[in-house]
């Protein structure tokens, strides 16, 4: 909470997430919405204009896609109290892509405060952009942070930038609010090219970055007049998150050992 106060004062917001993931029983599924139960009271207590993200698979995804739902529709009620009422949902490996869009457009047909993340590594991705700007759901797109096969992600980072950027600009121009969630300075620089050209309103979307990760273009963004959201995970549940940022970036190993040995 202390984190989403500085962020707050330095014109950011922020979304929390309760890390952890792959549950395979019930009653962590239990305790992983139970956690959200007490996030968003503390989100709420504070008055803090904060959302929330969350895992599927971390709600029994895995084991009971309807266990999962119910979770996610609990949540999103709850949130409805909130300042910001709006539930995130995470897109975790390709093979839970197709469930978590159903069980996203189960609850999305009775609350519009939740969306989906879209990855723009997936080849499918453009088909499910055009379906979100369908349905008038926020999306956050990102690259894609899962390990997947040539037949179905692009794995080059050219490839991957072309695809990120095609897809941002279809749901800048026809989506609703969406979430531009990258610390690519060459992705970020095309978007605000593209955002001046087209005379699109800096209300109308948000960039989106990892805490701590690159702070000085976080600032620059805020000062330029930019809406950005800083995704805020915590938790004891934090080997697969820590995991995915090293395999992206090696030098993430320096910088949390850094920011370890500075606390
Ligand atoms: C808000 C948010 C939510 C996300 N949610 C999901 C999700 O639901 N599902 C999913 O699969 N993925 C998610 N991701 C992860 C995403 O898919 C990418 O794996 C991750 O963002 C890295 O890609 P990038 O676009 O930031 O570019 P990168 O190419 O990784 O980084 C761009 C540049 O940023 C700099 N940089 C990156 N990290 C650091 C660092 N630690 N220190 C200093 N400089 C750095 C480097 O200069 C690098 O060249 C999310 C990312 C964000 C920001």
């Amino acid at each position: 909470m202390s984190a989403v106060a500085a962020l707050q004062a330095a014109g950011m917001t922020a979304t929390l997430d309760f890390l952890g993931e792959d549950v395979t029983s019930r009653a962590e599924a239990e305790r992983t919405r139970d956690a959200y139960r007490v996030l968003l009271d503390a989100i709420r207590e504070r008055n803090f204009t904060a959302n929330v993200s969350l895992k599927l698979t971390a709600m029994g995804l895995l084991f009971d896609e309807d266990l999962a739902a119910n979770s996610l529709r609990e949540i999103v009620g709850l949130a409805a109290r909130n300042p910001d009422p709006f539930v995130r949902i995470d897109m975790e490996g390709s093979a839970l892509v197709d469930a978590t869009l159903r069980v996203f457009e189960t609850v999305y047909a009775e609350s519009p405060h939740v969306g989906p993340v879209l990855q723009a590594y997936l080849k499918r991705t453009p088909q499910d952009v055009e379906r979100m700007i369908e349905l008038g759901a926020r999306v956050r797109l990102c690259k894609g942070a899962y390990a997947e096969p040539p037949s179905i992600a692009y794995r080059d980072m050219p490839a991957i930038r072309q695809a990120f950027l095609r897809c941002a600009e279809a749901l800048l121009e026809r989506g609703h609010y969406p979430g531009i969630a990258t610390h690519d300075e060459r992705l970020i620089g095309a978007v605000e090219r593209f955002v001046r050209e087209r005379g699109i309103a800096r209300e109308r979307f948000e960039f989106q970055m990892l805490f701590g990760v690159r702070p000085e273009l976080q600032r620059r963004l805020v000062a330029a007049g930019y809406r950005l959201r800083i995704y805020v995970p915590y938790g004891t549940h934090w080997a697969g998150y820590f995991y995915r940022r090293i395999t992206e970036r090696p030098e993430n190993v320096l910088f949390a050992l850094r920011s370890l040995l500075a606390r």
